[in-house]
């Protein structure tokens, strides 16, 4: 029966496919596919696995004591039968087969399949044994992770739907996607993402956005409520899923589906326009890139450099290792080189928050309610407790400096303290490579991103010692109104047109231009049309956004005349109304 979903639409669009899924609550293993030459050792690993376990279990049952209580016998006795249950290990080795899913999420899967009939029996008692399947998969996932040492990183093999027995397009639901397995899946396999958790700025919806397919995330039941393969609907432009619909519901998106393919074809065409406003402000359009192969999709949106490249993505799957300095080096030096005379913004390592390094305390963390990672040790406060770390990022930033202009941007800094301190370790990385601050085809500039209330606040004293700015408003937005961005209880309370928001974003966008440095915003309100005239009018001349976004936002740019919003965008952030925010809406028009 049809049934909807409500979310957060954080991207536009339609997408109508079939669901493919993450079981809830299993995002600290690994999700990927396997190389279809891999499928069978994979089916062994799988096996071996559960193998181990059922023999560990049996060696717990042999050695119980006379005297142990008859229940533990009992539960042992569960386990071992679930272990060696053929519908159990061979519905999880069809996982692997059929879908090419790795152990770890095939077991995910089958779990998720059998749980839902332990979920729909009469009798309590068999019902209860869904936990014990549950506790069985988990100790077979650990197992698995012990035998590889480490998890394995994310495979990338041109997957296309057909590969599943099926032409229709993939749709990935899941309770939340980690950062991690989000970009083991930019390979295109999914052409739409539903997730439990999250809100407008977390990171599965950023990199969503990158991908340019629809997302609606935070529905909070998604996962449990949808099956694999139902057919669905996803209406990013709503936030609404639309589970196993009608054929009339169906004709209805595929005609809306069109119609946006052919405004997206529409704007496609701005892409060699300059951005110029109405009265002849030239307008700086960036992109934000994760890794040196997005530097191609960013150059053919039209995009003018990378105002963000987000270095964590290049630490994230490597099995606990950080990428050498040679390795970092390379990467940069690629996008440099690809991007042949654009600007290249590197930022140095932001982990932490909802962008762990390591899978399993990512998890952890933020499972543990007494523990909010985004007010913890990450971005710049991680990279100053680790200095030889983060010496070895800079030399390789230096390094890649010297082949074309590099600009090195420094997350979350709170106080003037944090940025003397990179100077020095920046110092000493020239040092190291017996080289000054002016070497390279162009000094490489430095500057900060504003992100703290605190440093938009202080920014008279950080200005002097920076050479730009650039606005980071997914997390201004989430410490000046303090709700976790990936929270998404919270999300109600994300609200990018409060007056604290503005009149922060405000100062720093005037200061910083009365400082003569260059100011620019990269969160995701610079990618968001209905903001850009009220950021032109507020005097930003430089936004930096997902390659995707590039051209609705240039659309909005070609419409602006600066000087009149500029009028109006000031009473909008004197006032605390309803009636201001009309205004501002207005504004985009
Ligand atoms: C921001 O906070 O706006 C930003 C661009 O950084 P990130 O989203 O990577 O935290
Ligand atoms: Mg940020």
């Amino acid at each position: 029966m049809s049934f909807q979903v409500f979310g957060i639409a954080v991207t536009r669009g339609v997408a109508i496919g079939r669901a493919v899924l993450i079981a809830s609550g299993r995002v600290d293993v690994a999700h990927y596919f396997v190389e279809p030459d891999r499928v069978d050792s994979e089916v062994r690993r799988c096996l071996a696995a559960c193998e181990h376990v059922a023999n560990e279990l049996q060696a717990l049952r042999d050695a119980l004591p006379e005297d142990a209580p008859p229940e533990l016998d009992a539960l042992l006795d569960v386990h071992l039968m679930l272990a060696r249950d053929p519908a159990f290990t061979g519905g999880a080795c069809q996982w692997i087969e059929e879908r090419r899913y790795n152990a770890e999420w095939a077991l995910s899967a089958q779990l998720e399949a059998l749980g839902r009939q332990f979920d729909d029996m009469e009798d309590d008692y068999l019902r209860e044994r869904k936990s014990d399947l549950e506790q069985l998969v988990g100790r077979i996932q650990e197992a698995l992770a012990l035998q590889s040492g480490a998890y394995k990183p994310i495979q990338h093999p041109a997957a296309r739907a057909s590969d599943f027995g099926g032409d229709a397009p993939l749709l990935l639901v899941a309770g939340d996607v980690s950062p991690a397995d989000m970009m083991g899946f930019r390979e295109g396999i999914f052409q739409g993402f539903i997730t439990d958790t999250g809100g407008r700025t977390s990171h599965t919806a950023i990199v969503a956005r990158s991908l340019g397919v629809p997302a609606v995330v935070g529905t909070r039941e998604a996962s449990r409520l949808i099956r694999q393969d139902d057919w669905l609907i996803i209406d990013a432009d709503q936030g609404v899923v639309i589970v196993d619909p009608s054929p009339i519901v169906l004709d209805e998106y595929r005609f809306r589906q069109r119609q946006s393919e052919l405004e997206r074809a529409r704007l496609d065409r701005l892409h060699d326009k300059p951005a110029v406003t109405l009265d002849g402000q030239h307008i700086n359009m960036l992109a934000n890139i994760e890794l040196p192969e997005d530097v191609q999709a960013a150059i053919a949106a039209g995009a003018k450099g990378v105002g963000l490249m987000r270095t964590e993505f290049l630490f994230m799957n490597k099995a606990g290792q950080l990428p050498s300095e040679e390795e970092q080096y390379l990467a940069y030096r690629q996008a440099v080189e690809a991007l042949a005379g654009l600007p290249l913004t590197i930022r140095t390592i932001d982990i932490g928050a909802d962008k762990p390094l390591d899978r399993s305390h990512g998890a952890e963390a933020r499972h543990d309610t007494t523990l909010n990672p985004a007010l913890g040790l990450r971005a710049i406060r991680w990279s100053l407790s680790e200095p030889s770390m983060f010496r070895q990022q800079l030399r390789a930033i230096v390094r890649a400096a010297q082949h074309g202009p590099v600009r090195l941007l420094v997350p979350m800094i709170g106080n003037r303290a944090e940025l003397l301190q990179v100077h020095e370790h920046l110092r000493q990385a020239y040092a190291q490579l017996g080289l000054v601050a002016a070497s390279g085809p162009q000094p490489m500039q430095v500057g900060i991103m504003i992100e703290v209330p605190a440093a938009a606040l202080c920014i008279d004293s950080l200005l002097p010692l920076v050479d730009f700015v650039s606005i980071g408003t997914n997390d201004l937005i989430q410490y000046t109104l303090a709700i976790d961005r990936a929270d998404q209880a919270v999300s109600y309370l994300y609200d990018p047109w409060h007056p604290a928001v503005l009149r922060l974003l405000a100062d720093v966008i005037r200061k910083g231009a009365a400082a003569g440095k260059d100011v620019s915003v990269c969160g995701e309100m610079a990618g968001d049309a209905s903001f850009t005239s009220l950021l032109l009018g507020l005097g930003l001349r430089s936004f930096s956004m997902q390659a995707a976004q590039l051209n609705e936002v240039k659309q909005a740019v070609l419409r602006t005349d600066c000087a009149k919003v500029a009028l109006v965008a000031n009473q909008v952030i004197q006032a605390d109304t309803p009636q201001a925010k009309a205004q501002a809406h207005k504004l985009t028009r």
